[in-house]
């Protein structure tokens, strides 16, 4: 099936951890779209490669050196977004790690702290801060990345799967708080795809068998447009996009 086209034009997409993989295919593609971007990362030198992709493709980017761990950072992002722009049309809460694969039993407290402060702790301060820029926008759209691991049961996946699953318990709520607001939060589950993250976990695996981050993009430009019908709901790139 061909994803249908959106137009992002003269939207403000801010997307975290955009130096590589998802998070940078999605940045990307929704410059192509017509948006303007905010992309955040730790890796300096990567943020401005995406941004040299992003002109290439027609549009502008905002860089911000942002680690997820570095809480106190977070308002003042918020901050000098509101003060620019004043509101927020787009957030995809894409940065995430995963800790080395271990037993439940045998998760060091660095790795459970890490892994938590990046992928829940980190997400809910995002989410505390630009929920007042999403608000005031007129279609404000925000997209929380989790994962298969976050159902079910995958041994040595711990400290991961338990951060991913309170991700979805905060979207869900938070998507519940906004019901009546023009607001559409939801939460996106890429399915295996062709990354860093993936071929860690993943070593044996041909990468090539898989889709790239440039395949399963366009999901996310689905759920970031004005026209976005869906609110609080756990989706999946592959079925959206029949991959
Ligand atoms: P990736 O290639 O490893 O990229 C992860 C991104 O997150 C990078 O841009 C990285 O940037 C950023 N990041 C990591 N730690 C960070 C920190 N402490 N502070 C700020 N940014 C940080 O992974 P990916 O596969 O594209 O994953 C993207 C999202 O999809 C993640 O939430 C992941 O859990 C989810 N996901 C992926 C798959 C898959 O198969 N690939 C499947 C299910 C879910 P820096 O290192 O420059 O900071």
């Amino acid at each position: 099936m061909t994803a249908p086209s959106h137009d992002l034009s003269g939207r403000l997409v801010l997307v975290t951890g955009a130096t590589r993989g998802i998070g940078r295919a999605v940045a990307v593609a929704a410059a192509r779209a017509g948006a303007e971007l905010i992309i955040t990362g730790r890796t300096l030198g990567a943020l401005e490669e995406v941004d040299d992709d992003i002109r290439a493709a027609g549009g502008s980017a905002t860089i911000v050196q942002l680690d997820m761990t570095d809480f106190p950072a977070i308002p003042r992002l918020a901050a000098a977004i509101a003060s620019r722009w004043e509101r927020l049309d787009g957030f995809v809460a894409n940065a995430g790690m995963l800790t080395a694969l271990t037993p439940v039993s045998h998760v060091t407290p660095e790795n459970w702290d890490e892994s938590m402060a990046v992928n829940l702790t980190g997400q809910w301060h995002m989410i505390r801060a630009l929920d007042p820029l999403l608000r005031a926008a007129p279609a404000g759209r925000a997209i929380l990345v989790s994962s298969g691991a976050a159902v079910g049961s995958r041994p040595f996946w711990g400290p991961y799967a338990a951060a991913k699953a309170g991700l979805e318990a905060l979207g869900r709520s938070w998507a519940g708080e906004s019901e009546h607001t023009n607001l559409r939060i939801n939460i996106m589950n890429p399915g295996g795809t062709a990354t860093k993250m993936r071929a860690s976990a993943f070593p044996g695996e041909n990468p090539a068998t898989l889709p790239t981050p440039e395949d399963i993009a366009p999901a996310f430009l689905t759920l970031l447009s004005d026209d976005c019908q869906h609110h609080g709901e756990l989706l999946s790139a592959r079925e959206m996009l029949d991959l």
